[in-house]
């Protein structure tokens, strides 16, 4: 089976450890921005590509310094999003904006810092009108509806409660050429974590061809087509890597056969992936700190569901490893949970490790993306630090624990 390898020793968390209590989230400089050049080069035939790293994912200033360093701008759908974008230094059309159900005053942040704005609803033009004037570039999200089928996460179509059905889309392109809107996006998402690069690919086919009806039928001109986020990262070493290369390649040639020929090239490709980039490059490093056996054996980390909720969340699989014992058999069975009182703050369930010790320091990978971000205080948790291990091997603090005083604070006692 491929083992998943760590960008650090246990000497060198140790050290970390030695200022930095565990628990805490710690990511790769330098995996991040491999991440982010493999996605850049695989679309390098394709002028003005870009990624718009979706900032619910990661939201660190310290990452989207990083990304911005590697040409991608920003996917934000709040207006404390938009401002992290904004606070580090990205703007215009270096941001896009793609929310639902979204409040007035994240419209006209939107507006005010000149992002692309990607519609999720025919009534939200009228809406942005009304509030902050139209801009010369808009977007429209796509749900196709039965027409195409989800996956877990998001869901079917169907049943997901974003974008616009097909006949509304006509509509809606319509009516803002008519209201002086100049230039138009596409957007779908329809996936989430999906490693299948020809889900994808069959997503670029549909929105091409339905680019190719709407420019003809409704006479609109398009600058870019947005093929979403929700590329699958491999969480279990028995997975393999989302296949970005045959991805390209097919995205190309469905290029060639419908935008060139139909004379609608250059159309700009642009994505809003976030896992992909970071997902694999964040630890969650934590501390054995009980060990229990009762009808199972547990091992109860300093760690808890508010640090990482995607196993309670969605059964996720993340794995784990218990530092300076690789080379160990994994001969026991342990579910390894932290102290929320709630049954399901598993990080696993009968996993198989090697013999863990009070002590033990365990690393669980792959929370770069979604993982302290989807942090929260329940039970009276406190947020844990996030540190970045820079491409120069130093660690830096790029997000405090969270303090008493910080609980406290937006109490009137
Ligand atoms: C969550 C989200 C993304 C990012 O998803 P990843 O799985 O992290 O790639 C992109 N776009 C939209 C609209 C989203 O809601």
């Amino acid at each position: 089976m491929p083992e998943k390898t760590l960008p650090f020793t246990r000497e060198q968390i140790q050290k970390i450890i030695e200022t930095c209590p565990t628990p805490f989230h710690l990511y790769d400089e330098t995996g991040i921005r491999r991440s982010a050049r493999a996605l850049k080069d695989a679309f390098a035939w394709t002028e003005g590509f870009q990624n718009y790293f979706a900032v619910k994912a990661l939201p660190n200033p310290h990452i989207l310094q990083i990304l911005k360093e590697e040409g991608f701008g920003a996917d934000c759908s709040s207006l404390p999003e938009l401002i992290l974008a904004q606070r580090v230094g990205l703007s215009g059309a270096e941001i896009m904006f793609t929310s639902n159900e979204t409040p007035a005053g994240e419209f006209r942040k939107a507006r005010e810092l000149g992002a692309l704005i990607n519609l999720d609803d025919i009534s939200h033009l009228a809406y942005l009108e009304r509030l902050a004037g139209l801009p010369e570039t808009l977007c429209f999200r796509y749900n196709p509806g039965p027409l195409r089928s989800g996956n877990t996460i998001i869901g079917r179509p169907e049943e997901a409660k974003y974008g616009l059905t097909r006949a509304q889309l006509f509509a809606a392109y319509a009516l803002a050429k008519q209201k002086g809107v100049k230039d138009f996006g596409l957007h779908t998402m329809l996936a989430s974590n999906e490693l299948d690069y020809r889900y994808f690919v069959e997503t670029a086919r549909m929105l091409f061809d339905l680019l190719i009806e709407l420019a003809r039928e409704v006479g609109v001109r398009f600058s870019f087509v947005n093929l979403g986020g929700g590329i699958g990262i491999p969480y279990r070493p028995e997975q393999e890597n989302f296949d970005l290369a045959r991805f390209s390649r097919e995205v190309q040639a469905l290029y060639q056969e419908k935008i060139v020929r139909h004379g609608l090239h250059p159309l700009r490709i642009v994505m809003e992936c976030g896992r992909l980039i970071t997902g694999p490059h964040g630890y969650l490093v934590a501390t054995a700190i009980h060990k229990k056996e009762i009808y199972k054996r547990y091992i109860g980390l300093d760690a808890c569901m508010a640090n990482l909720m995607r196993p309670a969340l969605y059964g996720a699989y993340h794995h784990v490893t218990v530092l300076g014992k690789e080379r160990e058999p994994a001969s026991f069975t342990y579910d390894v949970v932290g102290s929320l009182c709630e049954n399901f703050d598993k990080f696993a369930t009968d996993r198989a490790l090697p013999e863990i010790e009070i002590g033990d320091t365990l690393v669980i990978h792959d929370t770069g993306a979604h993982g302290h971000a989807m942090g929260f205080n329940y039970n009276g948790k406190l947020r844990s630090a996030e540190l970045l291990l820079q491409a120069n091997g130093a660690v830096r603090l790029i997000r405090r624990a969270e303090t008493l005083e910080d609980y406290f604070r937006t109490l009137d006692f």
